[in-house]
């Protein structure tokens, strides 16, 4: 048996004794009856929770819940749309998935404890195990050999090493991704849909755990909107955004899967920044305007990177991201930037510049090249920065920098930016006001008693794909989203993954 119930001091019983596997017995027992009676209450309450939501959510227009996405519709606030070529967008009736498929986040990296809240009794099962009933909270914690779970009346468990947990309300206790749960598990004040599993992570540490939240996309989604979007930007920003986030999610969940990865996204900005179960109203209404609705090239679905303000020239993925074997997916064409009208002009990196000293760029750069490998690493004090090569935006791709003993050194615009904001030795830590913001720059030099460098920048972040500063320019203007979509990834095609 992998899961035992932890011989607490509270007991005071001899380990392994025989009166003590009776009084453990009896223990469970009277765990199991006790259990069994607020469970009745609670069935009969959701229940007439459950009839409640029914009413609700069939009186309610506005709402429709399981309905196809409505055809898109003019937004914002009626302004004729300034774009060339308003082709409307086909929605190819041909799903990829045969059901809404479910999402694994990680929420958690590397903890050694955690408190989980839930408004019901929370099921704990492992493999082959019969499931536990816990009082909620539930606070898990690393032990040398496993995990110990003690419930909110002090009962303990202890799982076996190598083993994963998984944590639902036990209202949810064998529901379908399609079935929502009547209740949340909370951890720090945030509440996550569906499951959580806490998976030993001894890549990071031997004690530490992952805690890795599993939903339906659908439910996932509103909580990356809310997150990724500010709560005043109107209704067809959020609807884009929730075509790209559903793609770049199932794009990302198909190459974990197939790689056999523990989970699918990260909760930041390493992939999409994900703050839990949302009450943001307008998040909501655009997920279920666009529910199943994805971005394909070819007939699958590419990786729809985004960031927030491209600063009026988009980036390539092959530019920024490798192209080697297992990183085909960087070579869509939807992804390389291509000239467009842009809309970001509000942004407060639009424009921006920061300074370096010759003396400062080199060292930073040196640092960079020690830890990255890089031959920048033997650089001296710069004498220049110039671009090397454009995309087909103009937006810069490579750039050459010269020492003070002439040699040159080439960088891609992300290494660059990366480079100049690395840490060195001597020089104060990067802030967001010093930060060199993207890889779109140009260095001049100024006139000053120590040689430096004038660094002006375009936008924020690597400017690959859609635009969040572009969608909200757009949307004000009137311009629904599914042509605010397709202008950012040209040649994609709008397509329904799933009913
Ligand atoms: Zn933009």
């Amino acid at each position: 048996m992998s899961v035992r119930r932890h011989n607490s001091s509270r007991s005071g019983s001899p380990r392994g004794s025989r009166g003590h596997g009776r009084r453990l017995r009896r223990r469970q027992r009277r765990f199991a009856i006790a259990a069994l009676s607020p469970l009745t209450a609670i069935a009969v309450l959701l229940l007439a929770a459950v009839t409640l939501a029914v009413w609700s959510c069939s009186t309610d227009p506005g709402y429709p819940r399981r309905r196809p996405a409505p055809l898109p519709a003019a937004a914002g606030d009626g302004a004729t749309p300034t774009l060339a070529d308003p082709a409307p967008a086909p929605i190819v009736i041909s799903p990829l998935f045969e059901a809404e498929p479910d999402i694994r986040v990680r929420v958690r990296q590397a903890v050694e404890t955690v408190r989980i809240e839930c408004s019901t009794p929370i099921e704990a099962s492992v493999p082959e195990a019969r499931p536990l009933v816990l009082v909620a909270p539930v606070i898990a914690s690393s032990l040398p050999t496993g995990l110990r779970l003690t419930s909110g009346v002090g009962e303990a468990f202890d799982i076996g090493p190598g083993l994963d947990v998984t944590l639902v309300p036990i209202a949810a206790s064998g529901s379908s991704p399609a079935q929502r749960p009547a209740a949340h598990l909370r951890i720090d004040g945030t509440d996550f849909p569906g499951a959580l599993t806490l998976r030993r992570a001894s890549d990071t540490s031997p004690l530490a755990f992952d805690v890795i939240a599993t939903m339906a996309i659908e439910d996932y989604l509103p909580g990356v909107l809310a997150k990724e979007l500010f709560a005043n930007w109107p209704l067809a920003a959020y609807e884009a955004q929730a075509v790209c986030a559903r793609t770049y999610a199932l794009f990302v969940r198909g190459l974990d899967r197939a790689a056999g990865r523990a989970f699918d996204v990260e909760n930041s900005q390493a992939d999409q920044v994900y703050g839990g179960a949302t009450t943001n109203v307008t998040a909501l209404r655009a997920v279920r305007n666009t529910r199943g609705v994805v971005l394909t090239y070819g007939g699958a679905l590419f990786k729809t990177y985004y960031s927030s303000t491209c600063g009026g020239r988009a980036g390539s993925a092959a530019d920024v991201w490798p192209i080697s074997r297992g990183f085909e997916y960087n070579l869509a064409p939807p992804i390389q930037g291509a000239g467009r009208d842009h809309y970001c002009q509000a942004a407060r990196l639009y424009r921006w510049e920061a300074t370096r000293t010759a003396d400062e760029l080199g060292k930073r750069l040196a640092a960079w090249g020690r830890n990255a490998g890089h031959a920048v690493r033997s650089i001296g004090s710069v004498r220049g920065v110039s671009v090397e090569k454009v995309n087909q935006t103009s937006r810069p791709s490579r750039y050459t920098v010269i020492d003070d003993r002439g040699r040159t050194f080439s960088l891609s615009g992300e290494e660059l930016r990366v480079a100049c904001n690395f840490s060195a030795e001597g020089y104060p830590a990067i802030t967001p006001q010093t930060r060199v913001n993207s890889n779109d720059l140009e260095f001049i030099q100024m006139p000053a008693t120590e040689l430096t460098f004038l660094v002006r920048g375009r936008g924020f972040g690597h400017g690959v794909g859609m635009c969040q500063w572009c969608l909200k320019g757009m949307a004000d203007r009137g311009i629904p989203w599914d042509q605010q979509v397709l202008t950012f990834y040209p040649g994609a095609q709008i397509m329904r993954g799933y009913n």
